[in-house]
């Protein structure tokens, strides 16, 4: 047997291999930084037989309520990826068993969104009649960071901004970005075509593409968790966030997404603005809008649960959407997805996944369009 992490995302140490029924494994830490959740390698040479798999630090991870009725991922093909019904949480270890099929598999944290498929992504965009794909400056480690523009500068026209992957584990919010992007770009859907006619859209897919690379948690090459550095991004260590921050500046904002994976809650909601200094009764009568509009077209997104008040504390303002909304006085959301399933619409067999991020994406477009008729901005010279 023989497990293997040196690939695109890839993070796992291992103890010991000696015992199929005792595999000794630790999550890896941030290549700056000492979070650690994150996982995903290859197995070689087990086909046929029973495993057991023991993540010896798995309390000490930034998260450890994430293990709490998680199940790991894994995938043969790297393309179809299914959830372990054995996992489990006891004694502060998180335990995998499984007996793989084939000799070679891959476990992970959750479905991996690589590198080169948001290469993929951008290049397949960029062939669109609707958007352009700009250089916004390079990341820490000299990676392009990418601008997707959607929309033809015109007077009126409502700048609209999401972001997605300021921590880099949470791929569930790329694959949002990909579904939302497949919508927005099709010439035959109607709300998008109104959509590209009256905004301005500003997507970043990947804000953090040194860490997704190296299989990150939450930081960036520099150690820097991207979603603490909007107050006072640093050129050097969080170029990223300072890049993004001077285009908005130059571009204005009249609402702004920014895509998460959330470890702990079963749950896919929104992280709200009321508690953000300033943040106008207009501003949270159209944040009740959008939310509504988003309810009535997604039975996957709810409001019941989420984070509780005075969850950031001083670092408030230190958050890209508490930010935003303190800067530019709009609507302004984190949008959150589990890592684990959907509670309120379980699937057993891939719980929640890349596809249903994607769908999730899609249906984002509704309340945008619902934004964009409420705005004053919109209306025409
Ligand atoms: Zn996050």
């Amino acid at each position: 047997m023989k497990i293997s992490s040196n690939f695109d995302a890839g993070a796992i140490e291992v103890l010991s291999l000696d015992d199929p029924q005792a595999i000794r494994l630790r999550l890896r830490s941030d290549n700056a930084a000492d979070f650690h959740q994150w996982f995903y390698f290859r197995l070689l040479g087990a086909a046929g037989k029973p495993v057991r798999m023991v993540f010896e630090n798995a309390a000490s991870a930034a998260y450890p309520d994430g293990w709490q009725d998680y199940r790991c991922v894994a995938s043969y093909d790297r393309q179809h990826w299914f959830r372990i019904a054995d996992t489990r949480y006891q004694n502060g270890e998180l335990v995998v068993e499984h007996t793989p099929e084939r000799d070679s598999v891959y476990y992970a944290y959750f479905e991996p969104y690589s590198h080169e498929r948001h290469l993929d992504l951008t290049a397949r965009v960029a062939q669109s009649p609707f958007a352009q794909v700009r250089d916004l400056g390079s990341t820490v480690e000299g990676r392009d960071l990418d601008l997707i523009v959607v929309g033809q500068p015109a007077p009126g026209r409502l700048p609209v901004w999401l972001i997605a992957r300021q921590h880099p584990g949470e791929t569930m919010a790329e694959w949002f970005v990909e579904g939302l992007l497949e919508r927005l770009l099709d010439g035959a859907d109607p709300l998008a075509r109104r959509i590209r006619e009256q905004a301005m859209l500003y997507i970043v897919p990947n804000m953090n593409p040194d860490g997704a690379v190296r299989g990150n948690l939450r930081t960036n090459a520099a150690g820097r968790n991207l979603n603490r550095e909007w107050r006072t991004p640093d050129p050097v260590a969080s170029p990223e966030v300072f890049l993004v921050r001077q285009e908005m500046e130059r571009t204005g904002c009249g609402l702004f997404l920014d895509i998460h994976g959330d470890e702990t809650l079963p749950y896919v909601f929104f992280s709200t603005a009321e508690e953000v200094p300033g943040f106008s009764a207009e501003a949270a009568a159209a944040q009740a809008r959008f939310i509504e509009a988003f309810a009535a077209v997604s039975p996957d997104f709810q409001t019941r649960e989420g984070y509780q008040p005075g969850r950031f504390g001083e670092e408030l303002l230190t958050l890209a959407s508490k930010w935003v909304a303190h800067r530019f006085g709009c609507v302004s959301l984190t949008l959150e997805m589990p890592f684990k399933d959907n509670a309120i619409l379980p699937d057993a067999q891939v719980g929640w996944n890349g596809a249903r991020s994607k769908r999730l994406g899609a249906a984002m477009l509704d309340p945008l369009w619902r934004h964009l008729q409420h705005s004053p901005s919109r209306a025409r010279d």
